[in-house]
């Protein structure tokens, strides 16, 4: 038996063979059938595998968050039979710890201050150049941003959906700290991830592109790296994933089996009609049973019609 038992913090201390897996929505709005998706999809694989489920609150960008979606979202999750395990962390308050982490680079010189600005940036083509490695810059003065260098190209990565990732261009030396004092969402998605004991992520493949960029992370900072299966994203047009800005409604919780039933269709699993289950605990029940990763659509996206997508959501 695996015993996961969360601490006072919100870090869970668990068995390291045993699976953990997280849904990390940001709080900048209510979920919508896109989201159902990404959610239920990790939440079948934790399942499935007897593993824990997490909830994180990817609140580090506080400009961009709203008041109260926090709630929401838990509200939703909630309504919709995906309960998790252990505490919920949100990033806004784990300043501390990524502040610790920063300060031990720095310190051991493996991340560096950094005066360039977006303009010097884009007269070097676009990339940053590293120019500033060696330059041994204090905090004094100006406002800089803080990189940690990263040498060679992207590494490939064998993802549960998509299969073998290829190596892609060369790494530019990542900001992990910006100059207007917040923490960049790939240094704080690794240090959380890490900082959790997750091992497994489920998650859109909308964030494959950065994926290859935190793998190198783990490595530069020494931490054991996450199987990732990066599942197909809604969209409503090639490139266009479904969102607020396209007009995607928010879940409707009082019809959380129709929602459900519409998203285990999306990940290819065969439900039975929605009437034939007792509530969304049963439906769930099913879901865990039928749920195969190898089922899942192998490309990064999946057009959806918006009205029909939200057809059970609140107008
Ligand atoms: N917070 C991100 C989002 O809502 C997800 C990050 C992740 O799953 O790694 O898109």
């Amino acid at each position: 038996m695996t015993i996961t038992l969360p601490s006072t913090d919100g870090a869970l201390q668990s068995d390291p063979r045993s699976y953990v897996g997280r849904f990390a929505p940001s709080p900048s709005g209510q979920l919508h059938f896109g989201s159902l998706v990404t959610a239920l999809a990790s939440y079948l694989e934790a399942r499935s595998k007897k593993g824990t489920w997490l909830v994180r609150m990817e609140d580090i960008d506080e400009p961009r968050c709203i008041n109260g979606m926090d709630i929401a979202i838990l509200n939703t999750l909630e309504a919709h039979g995906l309960t998790w395990d252990g505490e919920i962390i949100y990033q806004s308050q784990q300043h501390h710890r990524y502040q610790d982490s920063v300060d031990s680079l720095l310190t051991h010189n493996n991340a560096y201050y950094c005066q360039c600005t977006r303009k010097q940036i884009n007269a070097m083509g676009g990339r940053y150049s590293g120019q500033c490695r060696d330059k041994k810059l204090t905090a004094d003065g100006a406002d800089k941003a803080i990189r940690l260098p990263l040498t060679g190209n992207t590494p490939s990565f064998n993802d549960g959906v998509l299969g073998i990732v290829p190596e892609g261009e060369s790494l530019e030396d990542i900001v992990i700290k910006r100059r207007d004092g917040l923490y960049s969402y790939n240094i704080v998605v690794v240090l959380d991830d890490d900082y959790q004991g997750v091992n497994h992520i489920v998650r859109g493949a909308d964030l494959l592109p950065v994926t290859a960029t935190q793998i190198a992370l783990y490595r530069s900072l020494g931490l054991s790296v996450p199987h990732y299966s990066h599942i197909p994203v809604a969209s409503v047009a090639p490139g266009r994933k479904l969102s607020k800005q396209n007009h995607a409604k928010p879940l409707d919780n009082s019809h959380a089996i129709e929602n459900l039933h519409r998203a285990m269709t999306f990940l290819s699993l065969s439900p039975h009609q929605c009437q034939e289950y007792q509530g969304v605990d049963d439906l769930l029940k099913h879901a865990v049973s039928l749920w195969n990763m190898k089922k899942v659509p192998k490309t990064p996206e999946i057009i959806v019609d918006a009205q029909e997508s939200t057809y059970h959501s609140q107008r």
